[in-house]
């Protein structure tokens, strides 16, 4: 059940992609047992990651120093994406509290954002933090559209938009055309922001990429071109490496898009990926949150660092 799985592996599109993986590392399971697995982030001085649950409303957490896994928090009000901030403190996004929180060092959660202008949020998605400090999610509709991952309710906002919260706690609209953002991640330098836009669940014609936007030195977005189609289900979450390229997410497992965008290879895995992250000491180990399981792997290159 456990350790390295027969049907994964590494899959060259583009020869350059020979040169991002050892090529006998191998794809391990680490940990079986949830039923949408969601959100891993990783914690650098605990050598630990933690990841979501989501249906069973906990938040798990690996420890690297013995390979064990228990339950970090429960419930975890549906806790979906996670990211740490430039403190090292756990930022949470929640489904069924439709809310951003953040996790003190002393173990007190606060609200980072849960309306905007009066009206409450859907239900965040993902998370990413700038080293302004500024906190910058997602708010698709899934935690409200079911009681599978959250708790049905109409949404008040009536759109699904990406917001930024600046340090002093005020929240704005940063983009208001996307079906449905989902991940997000800022590209090595900060000067380019990444958001998956996964409309396609609920519209067979409707968005499954990644698109581009630069972001402005007043916290404002610009551009916002089609990055990426996917070619295997969709994109949900994904990382950056400190070359560019982005290490996504996608039915068949993860795919490697390459700094203009091109799929140029993919880690095969068994199970539907909904999210990754780099982590270990040199951040040059993949994670990968694959619905019941978390998988790792070793990588040829480094993630580039959240804090
Ligand atoms: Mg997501």
């Amino acid at each position: 059940m456990f350790g390295v799985i027969e049907g994964t592996g590494f899959e060259v599109i583009e020869p350059e992609f020979e040169a991002c993986f050892v090529g006998h590392a191998r794809v391990e399971r680490l940990w079986t047992g949830a039923r949408w697995s969601e959100g891993p982030v990783w914690f650098a001085a605990g050598q630990y990651l933690l990841w979501s649950d989501i249906p069973n409303n906990r938040i798990l957490r690996y420890d690297d120093t013995d390979g064990s896994v228990s339950t970090f928090r429960q419930p975890s009000n549906n806790s979906n994406g996670h990211t740490v901030d430039r403190e090292g403190r756990l930022v949470s996004c929640e489904h069924l509290t439709r809310r951003v929180t953040r996790t003190g060092h002393d173990g007190r959660v606060t609200v980072i954002a849960d309306a905007h202008e009066g009206r409450r949020l859907n239900s965040p998605n993902d998370v990413v933090v700038h080293s302004d400090g500024s906190i910058w999610f997602t708010d698709p509709s899934y935690g409200i559209l079911m009681d599978y991952e959250g708790a049905r309710a109409p949404s008040e906002i009536g759109a699904c938009h990406v917001y930024r919260v600046d340090p002093s706690g005020g929240i704005s609209v940063v983009a208001d055309d996307y079906v449905k953002p989902n991940g997000l991640a800022f590209s090595p330098d900060e000067s380019q922001l990444f958001i998956a836009d996964t409309g396609i669940t609920h519209d067979p014609d409707g968005p499954r990429h990644i698109r581009r936007h630069k972001v402005g030195a007043d916290g404002t977005l610009s551009g916002g071109e089609v990055f990426a189609t996917c070619t295997e289900g969709l994109f949900d979450g994904f990382r950056l490496d400190t070359e560019g390229r982005i290490w996504t997410s996608a039915a068949d497992g993860v795919h490697c898009l390459d700094p203009q965008g091109n799929l140029i290879g993919k880690v095969r895995i068994p199970e539907l990926v909904a999210n990754v992250c780099f982590g270990g000491p040199k951040l040059n180990r993949l994670f990968i949150a694959g619905t019941t399981s978390l998988y790792s792997v070793f990588l040829n290159v480094n993630g580039v660092s959240p804090v």
